[in-house]
């Protein structure tokens, strides 16, 4: 172990002084979560500009036995990206490599660097009529990188599937420094073991992805919004095998909102869905080149009446009523924030599985958390709830937790849908996750990580 001063020094010795923070307040924004849960003191950031820098960072902070935890935008939600308290571990943030290389839309691929910020990818995808479907609400400062590390979902998993589904192709800088270039752009590659899968959702513990070749499709000409309340889950889980009938695999999203989340937005945002109040709501988005989308639609909602699955419903007539109806939506998080405090968890469970988990869910909280409220809303299309427990001073978070996560256990569900494990969630993972599953994830890191240098602490714990 050498002393952090001269691993500074051989840091800056490599990439000069600008490119390696030691302290001061420029350290802050590397040093804690998106939600401040997880304040973390670096030894040092250090911000390469090129994969040969991050292949040399990786074999200079090995020799000094320093760890290394590799950060994208840092909007990750379970801790991931953030350093302990030790001071003894260097952040290497990716935001200088942020180039997008190529984008080819004829064989609708895009080539860019780990630190691209989504938003300029999905655009560059866009300027040539194509489209990069990874949508989230943080895509403004969320990166490649970091999309790729923590196989991050979105509103579009429905149709596209998570970012697993969109890769191609991946740069890596191994924990020994090797880098492994495997950025091809093949749509069929079955030459040896696809080693690129175990890097995507690994959240910076096996491998620092350099770059990537992503997947575009075609972007949809038309698309249509709708929003519908129906009178719980069960129905909303009709709606959904409504509209899969009549769109088929144009839906691209279908979101549950509760009559608690539409409260709390109303209360703290000022926004009203604009149909009469239900117990749930459900948010939809269909896309498609071919015309006709919207007599669809209709259509739909039509049938969603007479059948009754349906309480009310409006579909968007332009794309800014869109943006109203998606505004509802993207305001639940904070307006919870707003109202005080909660305990959240991000989970899933099958699909037709939903209603049951929503109502044993609720009924041990009602006996083991009385007092608590229950803020749920997610990607019913894909099975996973965000269900947020809003809590008081009197309530403790680890059994808020647990009460609902052996529920998730009790369905064959996940404790992380797609947030991942990063330190928020690593002290349970063993409880959820059988022993034969833990000791292959193990035999995975060590083989790859021995001396457990990269973001020791998040996942896995030694
Ligand atoms: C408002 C908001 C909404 C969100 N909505 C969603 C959502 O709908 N769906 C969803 O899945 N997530 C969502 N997220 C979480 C987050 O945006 C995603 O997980 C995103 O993929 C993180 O990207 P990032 O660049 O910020 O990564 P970071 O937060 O910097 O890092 C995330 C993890 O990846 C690792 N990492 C980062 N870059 C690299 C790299 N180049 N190589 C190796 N490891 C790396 C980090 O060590 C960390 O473990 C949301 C976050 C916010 C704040």
């Amino acid at each position: 172990m050498i002393k952090s001063t001269d691993l500074q020094q051989r840091l800056m010795g490599l990439l000069g002084p600008t490119a390696v923070i030691t302290e001061g307040s420029d350290l802050e924004p590397y040093a804690v979560d998106w939600r401040k849960l997880f304040p973390g003191r670096p030894a040092c950031v250090v911000r390469p500009s090129s994969t040969e820098q991050v292949a040399q960072i990786v074999r200079i902070c090995r020799e000094a036995g320093a760890a290394i935890v590799p950060q994208g935008g840092n909007t990750g939600l379970a801790g991931g990206a953030v350093p302990d308290a030790s001071g003894t571990q260097v952040v290497l943030s990716l935001n200088r490599m942020a180039a997008i290389r190529n984008v080819d839309s004829v064989g609708l691929t895009i080539e860019a660097e780990a630190g691209c910020v989504l938003k300029v990818a999905q655009d560059a995808a866009a300027a040539v009529g194509r489209l990069l479907p990874i949508s989230l609400a943080a895509e403004g400062s969320a990166t490649i990188g970091g999309v790729v590390a923590a196989n991050a979902g979105g509103v579009n998993v429905l149709r596209y599937g998570m970012t697993r589904s969109l890769v191609l192709g991946l740069e890596v800088v191994l924990p020994d420094g090797t880098i492994a270039n495997g950025l091809r752009k093949l749509r069929k590659d079955n030459a040896g073991y696809d080693w690129k899968q175990i890097f995507i959702g690994s959240e910076g513990t096996l491998g620092i992805v350099t770059a990537a070749v992503l997947r575009l499709l075609p972007r949809p000409k038309h698309s249509v919004t709708a929003l519908l309340s129906v009178a719980d889950p069960a129905a909303a889980l009709r709606l959904l095998e409504l509209a899969q009938d009549e769109l088929g695999d144009q839906i691209s999203a279908f979101e549950l909102i509760s009559a608690t989340s539409m409260q709390l937005v109303a209360k703290h945002a000022g926004l009203k869905a604009p149909i009469a109040e239900g117990e749930w709501f459900v948010l939809i988005e269909a896309a498609s080149s071919l015309a006709g989308l919207r007599e669809a639609a209709e259509m739909m909602l039509g049938s969603a009446f007479e059948q009754e699955i349906a309480l009310d419903g409006v579909i968007a007539e332009s794309g800014s009523q869109a943006a109203q109806l998606w505004a509802l939506h993207e305001h639940v998080t904070e307006s919870e924030a707003r109202e005080g405090k909660s305990v959240k968890h991000d989970v899933s469970v099958p699909l037709t599985e939903v209603p049951r988990f929503l109502i044993e869910a609720g009924r041990a909280l009602a006996e083991g958390a009385p007092g608590t409220r229950v803020n749920a809303f997610g990607h019913l299309g894909d099975g996973n709830i965000h269900y947020n427990v809003l809590v008081d001073a009197s309530h403790d978070a680890g059994t808020v937790n647990r009460i609902v996560h052996d529920v998730v256990a009790a369905f064959g569900g996940s404790i992380s849908a797609e947030h991942g494990i990063g330190q928020y969630r690593v002290g349970e993972l063993a409880r959820y996750r059988g022993a034969a599953e833990m000791d292959l994830a193990r035999t995975l890191k060590r083989a790859l990580d021995p001396e457990n240098l990269l973001n020791p602490g998040k996942v896995l714990l030694a």
